[in-house]
């Protein structure tokens, strides 16, 4: 299980987030719903150890592991799709793919991954990860990427932006394969249809945990409560 315990971080005198406690428990997806600047994608950055909490603790299993950076957090099995996809320059989808084959995968699995995130291994395996494919494109292929792994824990930060009205049945197939290798989902969000699709959810704004529960649950809070609120404004344009 990983824990968020009592974490607090500030920044340049500013607190993001307040005192967030969050439990995900091995096999169970959850997702993060909240609308744009309440501190999601910092609680993704404090999970996967890009940054550390200001107060308070990241456990794995009981184990402390608050001070360690984003390689040996990935050593044990804890991945982050970025919010934003990177670009890799001269290297090909299938080295991305493969860790330029370190990893122990063959064709059929890298075939197969492909295929969930909706791109065809004969069109996309020998083309560059550069300027030349579109973002949502990237996004895709890092969703691939973290489908061959099969990591214990898979934190997608708004793995839905970026792409097109496909998005929900990428999802779906995404979190089908995730839940069939066991993979703990962690699904950021500030789509309320995407967050429906997972077991719990965490409902966050202005850096604090509102409501927790079951996705249902949250979901129908956050449509009474948040319906009028001017920070869910705008939000339907996938920004
Ligand atoms: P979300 O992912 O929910 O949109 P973020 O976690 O990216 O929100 O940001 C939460 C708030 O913290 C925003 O108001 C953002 O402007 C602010 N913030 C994030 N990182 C920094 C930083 N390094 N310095 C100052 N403010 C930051
Ligand atoms: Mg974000």
């Amino acid at each position: 299980m990983l824990v968020l315990r009592n974490v607090t971080y500030s920044t340049d005198g500013r607190k993001i987030l307040e005192n967030i406690n969050m439990r995900f428990k091995e096999g169970m997806s959850y997702s993060i719903l909240g609308p744009n600047g309440a501190g999601k994608s910092t609680i993704a950055y404090i999970l996967m150890g890009v940054i550390k909490p200001s107060e308070g603790k990241v456990l794995l299993d009981e184990r402390d592991i608050t001070d360690l950076g984003i390689t040996e957090r990935a050593k044990l099995g804890i991945t982050l799709l970025w919010q934003e996809p990177a670009r890799y320059d001269g290297i090909t989808v299938e080295e991305y793919l493969t860790l330029g084959g370190k990893l122990n995968v063959d064709t059929r699995d890298v075939k197969e991954v492909l295929e969930i995130v909706g791109l065809p291994y004969e069109l996309y395996c020998h083309r560059f990860v550069d300027r030349s494919l579109s973002g949502g494109e990237r996004k895709r292929i890092e969703l691939a990427s973290i489908l061959l792994l099969k990591p214990k824990y898979a934190i997608l930060d708004e793995p839905d932006s970026g792409l097109d009205i496909t998005a929900s049945e990428l999802i779906d197939r995404i979190l089908g394969y995730l839940k069939k290798v066991g993979t703990t989902v962690i699904l950021i969000t500030h789509h309320e249809e995407i967050a429906k699709k997972t077991d719990f959810s965490y409902f966050v704004c202005g850096g604090k945990v509102v409501r927790k529960g079951f996705s249902d649950e949250v979901v129908e809070y956050y449509k009474r409560a948040c319906g009028k609120c001017p920070l869910l404004e705008g939000m339907s344009d996938g920004h």
